[in-house]
């Protein structure tokens, strides 16, 4: 038995008593949905997927006690989502929440805010200038900004085609770890194909180019936008007070994602990311961190990408050529651990879009932003 363990249960643990924050219903964790972390720091909290890897198709959601109400950073990825973190959010304080900070337009991230302002009809909502543009272009979506019952009937169809292909892959899988990663996926989804009824696309009222601060005693708040990376208006948000940064999907682990990402700019805005003297990053996925080395690593990631792309764009490769010829199985093993089924994963998710990315940068194309980009 751990000394702490031992200790706790004697009731001698050291330092202040942290009051557990309570949990997500039981079958939702351990399906992959919506997990309330660790106590991220004084009047913070993350609220995210739970382990093990369960193919990050839901972003992480932070929620901020000011002293006259909640800040949250993002908003869940759909209705059922967003019904459900009022739950969460609910069971966490009884303040009201004031406003939600959307880091980026991906629809992870931003699709639970319609029932956040049934909730809360006051809410502020916040973004990038470019993020609350995309927002305002349903085109950009896969849900409309207003019921529509043919759109909503094609997402679902959409959404409710995962369950049977998962469960076809994993009667194919010729490891336990594919096919229980599979497996994973199938009771994920049909969890998301029920949650995505009814979701819609709502743009955030306000918007800000470099900075927006909602000031408070005892956990100001700073949303940042610092330049171009996983999409051409990621925000970020600082807490001074708790040092805690809050990365959205400029930082995600363990397999980061690559769609539509810029990524000479995603270099320099990591560069950014460091100079804050966090004690707590919180990335768009994956677990809060308490040090730079990820940040490292995805740097070196991107680097690499750009070093293989340069003589490919000098000699005209093609985006079917170029991807065939990047070869990153040497980094990749740092987000793997060499595991085949988060390999694969690796590719879909990280290699494939981001040598698209790359590519396009190296040959002056543009990138740009919306589903099929
Ligand atoms: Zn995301």
């Amino acid at each position: 038995m751990k000394l702490a363990i031992l200790l706790a249960a004697l009731g001698l643990a050291a330092g202040p008593a942290v009051a557990a924050p309570p949990q997500a219903p039981a079958d939702l964790v351990a399906d992959g949905y919506f997990e309330i972390a660790e106590p991220v720091a004084d009047h913070v909290w993350a609220i995210r997927q739970a382990e093990p890897f369960h193919l990050q198709p839901i972003g992480n959601v932070t929620v901020i006690e000011q002293v006259d109400g909640l800040v949250l950073v993002d908003a869940g990825g759909s209705a059922g989502g967003g019904r459900r973190l009022v739950g969460l959010v609910r069971g966490l304080s009884d303040k009201p929440v004031k406003a939600v900070i959307l880091t980026h337009w991906h629809g992870d991230h931003p699709q639970g805010l319609s029932e956040i302002l049934k909730a809360w009809p006051e809410v502020r909502t916040i973004g990038t200038a470019a993020t609350r543009r995309h927002l305002q272009t349903p085109a950009t979506m896969n849900t409309p900004a207003a019921p529509d019952a043919e759109r909503n009937a094609a997402l679902l169809k959409q959404f409710g085609g995962v369950p049977p292909m998962a469960r076809d892959n994993a009667a194919k899988a010729t490891t336990e770890d594919e096919r229980e990663g599979w497996r994973r996926l199938e009771r994920l989804f049909l969890w998301l194909v029920k949650d995505m009824d009814g979701t819609l696309t709502i743009a955030p009222k306000e918007g800000f180019d470099d900075r927006l601060v909602l000031d408070d005693a005892q956990a100001p708040v700073e949303a940042r936008y610092l330049g171009r990376a996983n999409t051409d208006g990621d925000a970020v948000v600082w807490l001074p007070n708790q040092r805690v940064l809050i990365a959205g999907d400029i930082v995600v682990s363990p397999i980061p994602y690559g769609f539509g990402g810029y990524p000479r700019e995603w270099i320099e805005t990591l560069g950014k990311l460091k100079t804050f003297d966090f004690a707590v990053l919180i990335p768009g996925h994956g677990r809060p961190m308490r040090d730079a080395a990820y940040l490292d690593r995805l740097t070196a990631l991107l680097a690499e990408v750009r070093r293989q792309i340069a003589p490919l764009a000098a000699e005209g490769a093609t985006l079917k050529d170029a991807q065939g010829r990047v070869d990153l199985s040497a980094q990749s093993r740092a987000f793997t651990a060499g595991d085949p089924w988060r390999e694969l994963w690796f590719d879909r998710y990280w290699t494939q879009p981001i040598v698209a990315s790359a590519l396009k940068e190296a040959k002056g194309e543009p990138i740009v932003q919306g589903l099929s980009g």
